[in-house]
């Protein structure tokens, strides 16, 4: 620390180097006191960009979890549907294994069917037209997506 001069023996040129002193310190602090606003200014920013981070972290979150749910949703009816489709599969091949044993080359009279008739009783060759029409191949796609869209449809009603 410099050396405490009495008033009575202040030069003038000392005064002077004083009052720049003075000066010099008032603008340091002005510089120092600019510099804390911009800090506080800048903590500022960030203190809000965070929050706003957070925000749109909270937002992504509730979207993932809302997609989630969808899909899980999703996931469930589809199950759901296969279920549905696999079941009503295997009841039609069962009808048409319940068809196939009645319809079937007969071991009594070989070269007719054992259940199908004219109307008069006589066994009808074999294959019989049942076993043919079970036996055609199966319709093209577009065919079978009509057939599926009709069979979605509850029954026409006519009166
Ligand atoms: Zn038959």
């Amino acid at each position: 620390m410099t050396e405490r001069i009495r008033l009575d023996d202040l030069t003038s040129n000392q005064l002077d180097n004083l009052y720049a002193e003075t000066d010099r310190l008032t603008a340091e602090l002005t510089d120092y006191d600019k510099r804390v606003q911009q800090v506080e200014e800048l903590l500022r920013i960030a203190h809000e960009t965070s929050n706003r981070s957070e925000a749109e972290r909270a937002r992504a979150v509730m979207r993932a979890e809302h997609a989630e749910a969808e899909t899980t949703a999703t996931a469930t009816a589809a199950a759901h549907l296969t279920s549905l489709v696999l079941d009503r599969a295997e009841r039609a091949e069962a009808a048409v294994a319940r068809v196939r044993g009645l319809h079937h080359d007969w071991e009594a009279g070989p070269g007719h069917c054992a259940h199908c008739q004219d109307g008069m009783g006589t066994p009808l060759p074999w294959p019989c037209p049942t076993l043919r029409a079970l036996d055609q191949p199966a319709p093209g796609t577009a065919a079978t997506q009509a057939t599926d869209d009709a069979c979605n449809k509850p029954p026409a009603v006519t009166l």
